[in-house]
């Protein structure tokens, strides 16, 4: 596990090896609202390493009910769960698909632009669809930062050594909404960019760079269709991404 401190109240635990997971930890007075809570061995060791900084967990927002970011809930069990208002669809499929994780429904739903505020920070969830139908991308203010963080769910992933993962459509997954989606990423003046996998970005031209990437794949997959290989589909040189196998899924996913 790795610890990146943004500022005194706000960190990014990063847990590597094949369950690899970002986590935003936001600080007020002692306790904690996290953002999603991983596999339950990595919810154990995130539990372990709170307490012994002597933090409590408080909140917890899940970014999307798919079972890497939602499976460790149950160590988290004593807090205020928060999720998107469409998380019913993916909750119960996941939740009959895992009978031996205890799954826990969020007590807030969230809707699109809705603004919470916690501690110092302004949190606001956009309903960006694309990878699945529940799917929040958060965008954090802090008087620390200049320009928000932009905590992006599973819209944009990479490996932890920066490789591009391309775009992964689950099965209610959509091309048009997740090209939509991107573009909404685009326009947003972004100081941080934070994939729940993989590496942060703040360099302004590897932030544009990353969204092209993703929308050139998504428009060639619209334009090719079911044919579509997936070395028509990549903008760059096929060392530069991670995850190419996702695109047999895609093809999968949307054209059945
Ligand atoms: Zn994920």
């Amino acid at each position: 596990m790795l610890k990146t401190r943004l500022l005194d109240d706000f960190y990014i635990y990063t847990f590597t090896g094949q369950e690899e997971l970002n986590i935003l930890i936001l600080v007020n007075n002692g306790k904690v609202l996290l953002i999603d809570t991983g596999y339950p061995e990595i919810a154990r060791e995130l539990r372990t390493e709170l307490e012994k900084d002597n933090l409590i967990p408080e909140i917890i927002i899940n970014s999307h009910y798919h079972p890497d970011h939602i499976n460790g809930n149950y160590v988290f069990s004593g807090c205020e769960f928060m999720g998107s208002e469409f998380y019913k669809q993916n909750f119960e499929l996941f939740e009959a698909l895992n009978p031996d994780v205890e799954y826990i429904k969020p007590k807030i739903l969230l809707k699109d632009s809705q603004i919470l505020h916690y501690g110092l920070f302004e949190l606001k969830f956009l309903n960006l669809k694309g990878h699945c139908q529940d799917c929040l991308v958060t965008i954090i203010k802090h008087p620390e930062l200049k320009n928000p963080l932009v905590h992006a769910a599973d819209l944009i992933m990479f490996s932890n050594d920066g490789k591009h993962s391309i775009p992964y459509l689950s099965y209610d997954g959509d091309i048009e909404e997740h090209i939509q989606s991107l573009e909404t990423l685009n326009s947003i003046k972004i100081g941080i960019l934070l994939p729940s996998h993989g590496i942060i970005l703040k360099d302004d031209n590897a932030i544009a760079e990353a969204l092209k990437i993703r929308i050139y794949y998504l428009q060639k997959l619209r334009e090719l269709g079911k044919s579509a290989k997936v070395d028509d589909c990549l903008l760059k040189d096929k060392s530069l991404y991670n995850q190419i196998k996702l695109h047999d899924k895609n093809l999968k996913n949307i054209f059945g």
